[in-house]
Parts: C-alpha cells; sequence; structure tokens
C-alpha cells in the first residue's frame, strides 16, 4: 500500500522540481490521505479526464500540463478551475503536474518525441544543465526531403484535426532536426543558430515563422507546425511505464481523453 508522499519521491526522481521554469507552477494542487488505487496520466486536467479517473478507480492524475498556473483569482465551484477542482477534492483524486520540469530531463516529452521519430546523436536544443535541457537536436538516420519528413512526423504522432503544417520549400533536403515539445517559439532562434534543416514545435506563430524562413543562413530552416496535445501526448506512455517500473503493484494507465480542442480543420473547395 502507498500513499502520495511516497509516489512523490518517484516523481521528484523522474523529474526534479528544480528543473522547472521560474514561472512553472508544477506538483500537486490537490492531494489525499488515502492509500493510492491508481495513476491515470494525461496532457491535461479535464472534468473528462478527472471523470475517467474515478471510472477506472484511479485516485492520482498525472498531468503535464500545471491545473493552476495563470493568476487564478477564485475557484468556485461554478467556474471553469472551481468545478474541476472541487471535483477532484469531493471525490478524493490527487492532482499533480509535471511541467517544464519534465521537458527537459532524459525520457522527457522533447526527448521521447526525438526517440520516436529515430534521432540519433540527440543533445538538447538549448543545455540547462548537464545532457538536460529544452528540447532536442539530432540525425537522421537517412536524409529526406521535408515532405517525406512531415509525413514521418505525421505518421509518429496520434490524429489531430489541424494535422502537421508545413513552412518551407517540400524538396529541401533534411537531415538535422531540432524539435520542442509544446509551444517552443521561443527557441525558434536557438533553432536558427543550430545545424538543424527543421524545427519541429507547436503553436507557431505568423511573424516568428515568417522571419525564421526569411532569415539568411546557409540552408534555409523549414518549420514544422504539430499539434500540442498530439506531440506532448507521446510523453505519456514513457512516463507510465517509468512510474509502473517503480511501482508494480499501482495500476497505471493513460488518459483515453483527447483533451487537444481543435476538433476540425476545413479548407476552401472542401467540404
Ligand atoms: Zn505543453
Amino acid at each position: 500500500m502507498i500513499r502520495l508522499n511516497e509516489i512523490a519521491l518517484t516523481f521528484e526522481t523522474l523529474w526534479p522540481a528544480a528543473g522547472a521554469e521560474p514561472w512553472d507552477a508544477p506538483g500537486f494542487v490537490s492531494t489525499h490521505a488515502d492509500a493510492l488505487t491508481g495513476i491515470l496520466l494525461t496532457v491535461d486536467v479535464t472534468g473528462a479526464v478527472l471523470a475517467e479517473a474515478r471510472a477506472k478507480g484511479c485516485n492520482l492524475v498525472v498531468a503535464h500540463h500545471p491545473f493552476l498556473l495563470k493568476g487564478t483569482q477564485e475557484v468556485n465551484h461554478d467556474s471553469l478551475k472551481g468545478s474541476v477542482l472541487s471535483f477532484a477534492v469531493k471525490n478524493s483524486i490527487a492532482v499533480f503536474s509535471a511541467h517544464t520540469n519534465a521537458d527537459i530531463v532524459e525520457n522527457g516529452v522533447s526527448d521521447v518525441i526525438a526517440k520516436k521519430l529515430g534521432l540519433t546523436d540527440l543533445a538538447p536544443l538549448v543545455s540547462t544543465a548537464d545532457s538536460v535541457g529544452h528540447g532536442r537536436i539530432g540525425r537522421l538516420a537517412q536524409p529526406m526531403q521535408l515532405q517525406r519528413f512531415a509525413a514521418l512526423v505525421a505518421e509518429v504522432l496520434p490524429f489531430s484535426a489541424r494535422g502537421v503544417a508545413v513552412a518551407g520549400d517540400p524538396e529541401q533536403e533534411v537531415s538535422t532536426v531540432a524539435l520542442c515539445g509544446g509551444a517552443g517559439d521561443s527557441f525558434i532562434d536557438a533553432a536558427l543558430a543550430s545545424a538543424a534543416d527543421v524545427y519541429v514545435t507547436s503553436d507557431l506563430r505568423h511573424h516568428p515563422t515568417l522571419d525564421a524562413t526569411l532569415t539568411p543562413r546557409q540552408k534555409p530552416l523549414a518549420l514544422v507546425d504539430v499539434s500540442h496535445w498530439a506531440a506532448e501526448s507521446l510523453w505519456l506512455e514513457s512516463a507510465a511505464s517509468s512510474i509502473q517500473n517503480a511501482h508494480e503493484g499501482v495500476p497505471v494507465f493513460v488518459s483515453e481523453v483527447v483533451t487537444d480542442p481543435w476538433v476540425f480543420s476545413i479548407n476552401r473547395g472542401e467540404r
């Protein structure tokens, strides 16, 4: 029988809290003193995820995104945050997150995406300490055209409504790949300064993307924009097996709830 304080030690080993960015808020937002009955992993904490946790008999939800991050003023039961949190408290479901501290480590969010893409000679795109850091840069086993690389990215990720969007010449050859799980436009400059042929991340905006593609360098940098949820969801299986290895007796599940807010996309001429 294990309790939250014991599992918290495992989380600290996997994703040391000291590795989190100063603005970040990982850790527990709700706890209880009960024995652990099961753990559910998710990218985001929503009402549907908590309902799934209850249905699966899990009293701990481990999320990538912190549930309370930006200046929450109240948790009234009829508000978005309050309704979810009061459900968690009423049902004795603890909620924990490992965010930027899970981004930077080995087998963390960016590392898992890089490995799924088959990249080798992996290094952080921006180092923060010995062998850890933001994003990853690595090499494809075989150079390929950008179009084929984008198809590989789409194959590796779960389905997302907006798919994979590409900025760059479809026939450009790519062999060195930089990537960052989540909204990585703050690392575009690092990608431009690196040997990367292409940078894969999420939530890319018009101006930084346009500027990056036009920035003079030996070879233009291509950019690949992927669903934030889809990219980060790849980490869940890996995190689940790390937890399971440390605590064999505790049931560990990956949530079946898709928290990607984008449901469909349509283009001119399509119905
Ligand atoms: Zn994220």
